[in-house]
């Protein structure tokens, strides 16, 4: 078996002994004679995998009780318009930071349901730099404060947190999630796609402070409820099983490396390495300042678009694939999730290193 180093931004690379398991698994479940896939989901042998997944959460994550964890389907995306569904009340004006492609499209939905009022906006600097926490000012009348901890596309992320006293802060964590601590008390309000640091596409996890929900406008449908999520435990209808049983993997295989500590060192070597380089040659060039790199999700540029599209043709021949920026902004991207070993990166800036030398 010849298994590439995966660079994309998701869906992304999985830890190989997580895909391994699930190969065993896949056709008899422990013994059951089939398949999670085909089983009930809530049937005992689900259940006890959904309430573990979300003990590894609260453990791993440092979850304390006054916020629930909930697994969701209509990805991150939903979440631009649920937010505001359910927090944005009447009369009332929310607050957003438009730090690149994906602060926009929440800040989209959210002036299709109310007022939004934004705090910082990245189109002054071409979305380059992020503000510093502590600048960030919000009016204590704001419904919430909403921002994206990182940016996906852009290559920013947020070195610390706004402070907005009683105001909810509320983040899209869907590219950081898991790589690095977070004061999750501080937060009214987190969701992320798994597809990044937690498993499969498929499955949106949130974690909500109970008395958030508890305020939403009565007429809303159903699903689109976060009270109706938190009262069945993410099973009000058919959840994504099979996106949640390998979240549940990984999430064990995470504590087996050391939990998030852990994961925040390798993490922060591996964005070292290719930084390092960045840093030092004339021939790539970051796009983003110093002061808001994001350790995840790495975008880079060449002298020419020509040599990128060497770079991306013989990166390809190398194994290392998924490096093409997104199609938005063009160049490179490495995205760096917690499954990509050192080996992988370190594989990168060698190639890198190599590139150079011989198209300079
Ligand atoms: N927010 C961020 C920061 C993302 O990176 C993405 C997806 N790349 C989304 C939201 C949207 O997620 P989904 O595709 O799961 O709706």
């Amino acid at each position: 078996m010849s298994r590439k180093y995966n660079f994309n931004a998701g869906p992304s690379t999985l830890p190989l002994s997580v895909l391994e398991e699930l190969q065993q698994d896949l056709v008899d479940y422990k013994g059951m004679g089939l398949s999670l896939l085909e089983d009930s989901h809530r049937a005992p042998t689900y259940e006890a995998v959904h309430h573990e997944a979300v003990a590894l959460f609260r453990e791993l994550l440092g979850i304390p009780e006054s916020h629930k964890v909930l697994f969701l389907g209509g990805g991150a995306t939903l979440q631009f318009a649920m937010v505001p569904m359910n927090f944005l009340a009447a009369g009332k004006s929310a607050a957003y930071v438009n730090s690149g492609a994906w602060g926009k499209k929440a800040i989209e939905d959210a002036k299709k349901l109310g007022q939004v009022q934004i705090v910082f906006d990245g189109k002054e600097s071409n979305f380059t730099t992020l503000p510093d926490p502590a600048s960030v000012k919000v009016d204590p009348a704001s419904a919430y404060l909403h921002f994206t901890s990182n940016e996906t596309i852009g290559g920013l992320q947020w070195k610390g947190w706004p402070e907005t006293g009683e105001v909810p802060l509320i983040c899209d964590m869907s590219s950081d999630i898991f790589s690095r601590a977070v004061p999750v008390k501080k937060f009214a309000y987190i969701y992320a796609g798994a597809q990044k640091n937690m498993g499969p596409a498929g499955v949106t996890v949130v974690i909500i402070r109970k008395d958030l929900a508890e305020n939403a406008p009565p007429n809303l449908p159903t699903m689109l409820q976060y009270s109706t999520h938190i009262e069945n435990s993410s099973t009000f209808n058919t959840c994504p099983v099979m996106a949640i049983f390998v979240v549940h993997e990984v999430m064990k295989w995470l504590k087996e490396m050391g939990g998030v500590p852990e994961m925040e060192k390798v993490n922060n070597k591996k964005a070292a390495l290719i930084y390092d380089i960045l840093d030092n040659s004339s021939f790539y060039r970051g796009t983003v300042q110093k002061d808001s790199r994001s350790k995840m999700n790495i975008p880079f540029r060449l002298p020419t678009e020509d040599l990128e599209a060497e770079f991306l043709s013989q990166a390809n021949k190398n194994n290392l694939k998924g490096l093409k920026g997104h199609r938005s902004v063009g160049g490179m991207r490495a995205s760096i999730y917690n499954a990509m070993p050192i080996e992988g990166v370190q594989k990168l800036v060698d190639f890198m290193a190599d590139f150079e030398k011989s198209h300079k």
